[in-house]
């Protein structure tokens, strides 16, 4: 197996992470190779198939020639609800546990000459869905895997042990969550510049020193050193040190090949352009009202797919919106509050009727380079921050969980993009940041650096740029490598 005859073309089975900001990346990746002459099958969790054919209808799954959706259950019971995003710990679990026979077996029935499509010659896999190693491997077949995150981040999540065994966590108590102990710099982790921490991947964070999301981390971020090769939604000039001191950590090379979803735009657009996996529907009017509007006069507020927050905090995010005076376009998913549906005072709506729109999802990357877009407040999802960038957009950093601490330490400490917010939101906090990001001397130089990565996010994604040259070595080296080991 895992032989390709010479005028056959390659197939190459891709398997996202089932979340928004995991499907993505992955799928510009499917569009990337489908454009360089690969069969591609995307495999999606029955679940989130479901959804999209709801929230889509049956287009969306149909694939256009040589690109095929297929399907594997994720191992969860059906929520309570439709169309909610599901509990990140129970579905890391259930992937690892339970999905590596109904993945076996599906590459066995793509392998089915029955099928009327070439064999499958490598995968590429989340590295979160790393379940998916052994079946690959014991075909014979090269074995990439995205990191949908920052190199950054990953770096963050190799070093836990570092922690733990500088007895810096597990945390005593609570009370070192609040106590100013979370600024504790840690100095010297190969890779990470001014690092305190708090800035770590919030996981570790934590009192519990059988945590499962800590064990989790480790045991996928380590499997990495088993790939062939690894790809990240970054590049070189972000995050060129950070990728070398990945490759030091004993993986196999390292491509950056982002920001993947300009790498794999395409103009004209082709059939594949269509293919849109986005699990909530887009409302376009979001850009139209964009359109009426001044040259970087908008605040734009979205704290992605996962992220949820009480309503005590909403409501202070909305007073810090309407007390900026500001106009805002501010995203508020069905289930963005926690256990409840966003309850906005009627005061707030009427203080701010004609100065903002409120929308439940939006076509994000059409939003951030927008003209009429001066600043994100922002989640610092990793997708998000690359979006920002490439919009040459300034960003308010709420971080909730997860990678987004680091993401948003180096946009405000390294890249120069970026203010924080304190996790206990105040509407103070949030109108003083909205008015020096837009009116103020920090703001300036903010957007002057914004600016000047999205030149360089130009740079990388042009034909003989970074990410484009790294493609092509991906592609010829690995993905197409017939000494398979
Ligand atoms: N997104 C979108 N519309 C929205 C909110 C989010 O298209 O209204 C997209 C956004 O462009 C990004 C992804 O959803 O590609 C969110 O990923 P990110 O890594 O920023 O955050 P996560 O959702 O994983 O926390």
């Amino acid at each position: 197996m895992g032989s390709m005859g010479t005028d056959e073309k390659p197939h190459a089975v891709c398997v996202p992470y089932p979340a928004q900001g995991h499907i993505t990346p992955m799928l510009n990746v499917a569009k990337l190779l489908h454009a360089r002459g690969f069969d591609v099958t995307f495999v999606n969790t029955e679940y989130n198939h479901a959804r999209l054919v709801r929230t889509r209808g049956v287009a969306a799954v149909a694939g256009v020639p040589g690109f095929r959706f297929a399907t594997i259950p994720d191992g969860l019971p059906p929520p309570d609800e439709d169309d909610v995003t599901q509990d990140i710990p129970s579905l890391c679990r259930s992937t690892k546990e339970t999905c590596l026979g109904p993945f076996r077996r599906l590459l066995a029935q793509l392998n089915d000459p029955a099928t009327g499509h070439p064999p499958v010659t490598c995968v590429v896999s989340d590295v979160v869905m790393g379940f998916s190693m052994p079946a690959a491997k014991e075909l014979g077949l090269p074995y990439v895997q995205l990191w949908t995150a920052s190199a950054i981040s990953y770096i963050g999540y190799r070093h836990y042990r570092l922690l733990i065994s500088r007895g810096l966590v597990p945390l005593k108590d609570i009370s070192q969550l609040t106590n100013g102990y979370l600024d504790t710099p840690v100095e010297d982790v190969p890779g990470l510049r001014s690092m305190r921490l708090r800035d770590f991947p919030s996981f570790i964070l934590t009192t519990d020193p059988e945590e499962y999301m800590v064990k989790y981390v480790i045991e996928e971020t380590e499997r990495c050193t088993g790939a062939s090769a690894i790809i990240l939604n970054s590049f070189g000039d972000l995050e060129g040190e950070a990728v070398a001191a990945m490759e030091a950590l004993g993986l196999s090379k390292v491509y950056t090949l982002g920001p993947l979803h300009l790498m794999a735009r395409e103009d004209p657009p082709t059939p594949r352009s269509s293919i849109s996996l986005s699990l909530w529907k887009e409302q376009q009017e979001c850009l139209q009202w964009l359109d009426g509007k001044e040259a970087g006069s908008v605040v734009y507020v979205n704290f992605g797919s996962i992220t949820v927050m009480t309503n005590e905090q909403l409501v202070e995010f909305a007073w810090g919106l309407a007390n900026s005076g500001k106009e805002f376009l501010w995203i508020i998913r069905r289930d963005l509050v926690k256990g409840d549906s966003a309850v906005l005072p009627p005061e707030f709506l009427v203080e701010t009727a004609g100065r903002g729109l409120l929308a439940s999802w939006c076509p994000q990357k059409e939003v951030l380079s927008h003209p009429g877009v001066g600043a994100f407040l922002t989640h610092s999802g990793w997708n998000s921050t690359v979006e920002s960038l490439s919009g040459g957009v300034p960003v308010i950093s709420w971080p909730f969980f997860a990678d987004q601490q680091i993401n948003c330490r180096y946009q405000c400490n390294e890249w120069g993009v970026g203010m924080e917010i304190n996790s206990n939101v105040k509407r103070e906090a949030v109108s003083d940041l909205i008015t020096e990001l837009m009116d103020g001397e920090k703001g300036k130089e903010m957007r002057r650096k914004a600016e000047e990565w999205r030149d360089k996010v130009i740079n990388a994604t042009k034909p003989g740029g970074s990410s484009h040259s790294n493609i092509d070595e991906l592609v010829r080296d690995v993905l197409l490598a017939n000494n398979y080991s």
